[in-house]
């Protein structure tokens, strides 16, 4: 499978990554194998991360630096049993990615129960186009109900190549699961390297490979395609704007 495009990356705006925009620009253009990228820095509840109008601001980044499309997003926190977004919808609504999820110190870890509930009502709000990392045994969820939202609400579900490496230890077969059942359902898929470090944008080796496991074809996958990806984002009714490349 060949990616063209990585849309979770954190620069030093999300307090705990080591990079800035430049470098990440410059260390995915020297790879040669993205033509674009989305900085999804974490929501505002994160500890050490961005205010508000960190988000309100990203239109002070060029289109394109290095020669690589810079995508304009977030990782969202969902903080409530609502699914409630930690940024304010006018600036949610300037961005080109709105990823969301759940994570430590930002929202109140609940029961299987509660957690699958913060995530389909965030799938139903209709401002979210992906939810990263839903294997993550920190936050254990109905899977089936995730899978059967997001196929019903087109929001697409991230294999995050971090969880088999790095993080989130104990996601791989959370993530073998959630892949059947989005096989059967036909439900969007995209990969992200979710990088804190410039060099490793782009990195999606154990996610492709279990993908290819369950024999998952390019076409369910977004960032394997501009057009496809493209055609994801500009779905969301609640952005002021075209997302181009
Ligand atoms: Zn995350
Ligand atoms: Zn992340």
């Amino acid at each position: 499978m060949k990616f063209i495009a990585d849309l979770h990356v954190h620069t030093v705006a999300s307090g705990h990554a080591y990079s800035t925009v430049l470098e990440i620009a410059q260390a995915t253009a020297a790879k040669n194998e993205l033509k674009m990228i989305a900085l999804t820095d974490h929501g505002t509840k994160m500890p050490g991360g961005p205010h508000s109008y960190h988000f309100a601001n990203l239109v002070a980044i060029p289109e394109r630096v290095s020669g690589i499309r810079i995508l304009k997003g977030i990782e969202a926190n969902l903080i409530d049993l609502k699914g409630t977004l930690d940024l304010e919808k006018q600036y949610l609504e300037r961005l080109d990615v709105v990823a969301a999820g759940l994570h430590a110190f930002c929202c109140p870890v609940g029961s299987s129960k509660d957690n699958t509930t913060m995530i389909v009502n965030a799938i139903k709000s209709g401002s979210v186009d992906i939810i990263v990392h839903p294997g993550n045994p920190e936050f254990l969820i109905d899977e089936a109900a995730v899978v059967e939202a997001a196929t019903k609400f087109d929001v697409a579900l991230e294999i995050n190549n971090c969880s088999l490496t790095a993080a989130r230890l104990g996601s791989e077969a959370h993530c073998h699961h959630i892949i059947q059942l989005a096989k059967v359902a036909k439900t969007k898929l995209i990969v992200g390297s979710d990088s804190h470090f410039a060099e490793t944008v782009g990195d999606f080796g154990a996610a492709a490979e279990i993908l290819s496991d369950h024999g998952i074809p390019e076409e369910q996958v977004l960032n394997t395609s501009i057009e496809r990806l493209l055609s994801h984002l500009n779905r969301r009714k609640n952005r002021n704007h075209l997302v181009t490349f």
